[in-house]
């Protein structure tokens, strides 16, 4: 998250006079800015407050998360009477309080919905503060998805009879793959506005097949399966990220036998299928996302977890095939190492892999100019 840290530089006389308290039995010293009203404006992504002032300030500002807000502090001023909250509730800032702090301070706390981005900006004639704040985007702007980047297909992997990989204490592929893909679609509506069309949302199976189907007749614009890995191999551990092709190397082809189990198509007839397909499937901008959505998980696992690069890699999915928009399987962790099944029972360490997923698709759009387009929020 990109904040802005700014203090205005007006009151070189005013931090004199704040060394001088004044002596038992003397009125105190005024502050010298009067806080007269507060102005807001919200809008579907930005909030705008305007603090009124009778003399520009100096000020010191802090954002804050647990919950998610912001305060400022305005040396030397004072507000006449009381400013009753703002509640503002559009979704970005909940409510705003002010009140004398101390005999010097006014305390402004924004109360947010979520996490933000905010500027202060100290303008004058009149003299005022304004303070924009943004849904948390890319670097303070808002992205807007261009009408042809509207719809996510999120795939939690297997589902009901099918369990996919299971750990050694019982941990089941299909139930953690969900739990990750409903963080997500959470991050992905709330972040980008963007539509999200959910292969499952709960414990049921759905046939390889139908997944893709579903995200072609929605006329989806990008497709990313969730899964966890399994190994034979106790140690082997770590993150990778798969596009559709002929497999890059053993490791590949096992871990695409084992989530192909779940459809009746020989091995035959994918090769087949994929000799086929592969001319018109969107491999360029499928090896992008995944590279995003790789590098992101990888950067967010790495120091804390000890999360493995195993790179980006090709395997003929069956979940993959007739996907007719850039689409990936991700593996976020070996269910079948005893160190990542532990991680994954965690419902922080989901949260971090949803939120590098969400992280890798936003800066795939943002990275795919025709998809991504600056808002126009903060240009008022
Ligand atoms: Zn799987």
């Amino acid at each position: 998250m990109r904040r802005y840290w700014s203090i205005a530089v007006f009151s070189f006389i005013l931090s004199f006079l704040s060394l001088s308290s004044p002596a038992a039995g003397e009125p105190a010293e005024a502050p010298a800015t009067l806080l007269s009203a507060i102005r807001y404006w919200p809008d579907q992504n930005s909030t705008r407050i305007v603090f009124e002032l009778s003399n520009p300030t100096t000020y010191f500002d802090k954002y804050l998360s647990g919950p998610d807000r912001v305060y400022i502090d305005l040396h030397h001023t004072f507000i006449a009477g009381n400013i009753t909250p703002i509640e503002i509730g559009n979704g970005i800032v909940k409510q705003v309080r002010t009140g004398q702090h101390d005999k010097q301070t006014v305390r402004v706390v924004l109360e947010l919905t979520g996490a933000a981005d905010y500027k202060i900006s100290p303008l004058t004639s009149p003299d005022r503060l304004v303070l924009d704040v943004y849904r948390e985007t890319m670097g303070g702007q808002i992205l807007n998805l261009s009408p042809s980047m509207q719809t996510i297909v999120i795939d939690p992997g297997h589902g009901g009879k099918d369990p996919g990989a299971t750990g050694k204490r019982g941990l089941m592929e299909k139930d953690i793959v969900l739990d990750v893909g409903l963080r997500l679609k959470r991050l992905v509506k709330d972040r980008l506005g963007a539509n999200v069309i959910m292969t499952r949302e709960k414990d049921v199976f759905i046939p390889l097949g139908e997944r893709t189907a579903i995200a072609n007749s929605k006329g989806a614009d990008l497709f990313v399966s969730i899964h966890a890995n399994s190994s034979r191999r106790v140690g082997a551990r770590g993150v990778e990220t798969y596009l559709l092709g002929k497999a890059t190397d053993k490791d590949a082809m096992d871990t695409a036998l084992r989530e192909n189990s779940a459809t009746e198509k020989s091995f035959d007839d994918l090769q087949f299928i994929l000799t086929d397909l592969l001319t018109t499937a969107k491999k360029d901008e499928s090896l992008r996302l995944a590279y995003y959505v790789q590098g992101n998980i990888v950067d967010r696992l790495e120091s804390r977890y000890k999360a493995v690069n195993l790179g980006i890699k090709q395997a003929p999915f069956f979940v993959l095939v007739n996907a007719k928009m850039p689409s990936i399987l991700a593996e976020i962790s070996f269910i079948s190492n005893p160190d990542e099944e532990k991680f994954l029972a965690r419902g922080e360490y989901r949260q971090e892999i949803a939120e590098a997923i969400f992280e890798g698709l936003k800066r795939y759009i943002q990275s795919t100019p025709m998809l991504a387009q600056p808002g126009e929020a903060q240009a008022r």
